[in-house]
């Protein structure tokens, strides 16, 4: 498998992303005020899991609840403030926990899944639940149902508090004796594995974990187990905006990296982009870029945005570049 730092074999740049839904922006490559050019990523913004949970969401509080009655969702729906005051002023309520969703009311599983214990909670509780989990995050938590069946101790590249694992680790656990471990990092492995069965292991990947992280685990899991059973469960959309950032970063001088700070995905583009030693700025705004230094020096300047970040909030950068 090619890491983002390396070119695709010409099978992938031939896959035809038929569920992948890029925003509108590719090819529109531009010169600003001042002469500076400015490129985007060929892969870049929202992805189809967080397209079609915002359209779900928006959806249901249109169509399926009592008039005047917020719709709930269960956690940020995406990793991404904007977006989630854009929602706000449709009636569409982020809470944190089930108990905050009034009996009946409408509630949406987001992109990240949720534990089954919780869905059957709140039908008992007469709430309409939407579930927009990804069908990619759907796949992982089959993934390591499936491992654990067949008696491996489960590890997820992870990590244990991000909201997806949790949710592939409550799928994993209904497994009677199964052994569940989130993992982000090969240092954690010692004292993570500690006082479990280590023979046999069988790894799955959180969908938007960075490819080398994954494959460094797996390398350091195989010292570890005895048999070794692995999915590489990081999703298309991480993996194509992985491989575009890296490359476009190696074409220009600064990349502005636009996306929720709290979103797993877009600090990982960053990262990358920092390790490919071209210098990232990761932005949630474009106000943030306003006197920035790096920005006036730079010539050729690369943009991408990570899997949550909304095409509006893409273009607003986009029009603040164009006056640079
Ligand atoms: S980043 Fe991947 S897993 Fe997450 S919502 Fe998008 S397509 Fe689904």
């Amino acid at each position: 498998m090619n890491t983002p730092n390396q070119p695709l074999p010409p099978i992938f740049d031939s896959l035809t992303m038929e569920a992948e839904l890029e925003i509108p922006l590719e090819g529109k490559d531009f010169k600003t005020a001042s002469g500076k050019f400015v490129k985007l990523a060929k892969h870049s913004g929202f992805c189809h899991g967080v397209k079609k949970a915002v359209d779900k969401t928006v959806n249901a509080s249109t169509h399926n609840q009592p008039e005047d009655q917020p719709t709930y969702v269960l956690g940020q729906l995406i990793h991404n403030q904007q977006e989630i005051e854009r929602l706000e002023t449709l009636g569409i309520l982020t809470v944190q926990t089930l108990e905050q969703v009034p009996d009946g009311a409408n509630c949406v599983i987001r992109t990240h899944g949720a534990a089954p214990a919780l869905i059957t909670q709140a039908e008992a509780r007469g709430i309409h639940v939407t579930d927009a989990t990804c069908p990619d995050v759907r796949l992982v938590q089959n993934k390591a149902i499936e491992l654990a069946k067949e008696g491996y101790t489960v590890v997820i590249v992870g990590k244990e508090n991000h909201p997806e694992v949790i949710g592939i680790s409550a799928f994993a656990s209904e497994v009677a004796g199964a052994t569940i471990v989130a993992i982000n990092h090969p240092s954690q492995i010692a004292e993570k594995l500690a006082s479990v069965p280590k023979r046999r292991i069988g790894v799955v990947s959180q969908t938007t974990q960075m490819e080398d992280t994954f494959f460094d685990m797996v390398k350091h899991l195989t010292m570890v187990a005895k048999e070794l059973k692995v999915y590489n469960t990081i999703c298309p959309a991480t993996f194509f905006r992985q491989h575009a950032a890296a490359d476009l970063a190696k074409q220009v001088q600064l990349m502005i990296v636009i996306g929720g700070k709290n979103s797993s995905n877009t600090t990982h583009l960053a990262a990358l982009c920092n390790e490919l030693g071209t210098p990232a700025i990761h932005i949630e705004t474009a106000k943030e870029l306003e006197g920035v230094v790096a920005l006036q020096q730079a010539q050729i300047i690369g943009v991408t945005a990570g899997a949550s970040t909304p095409e509006w909030l893409v273009q607003q950068v986009l029009d603040f570049l164009k006056t640079q």
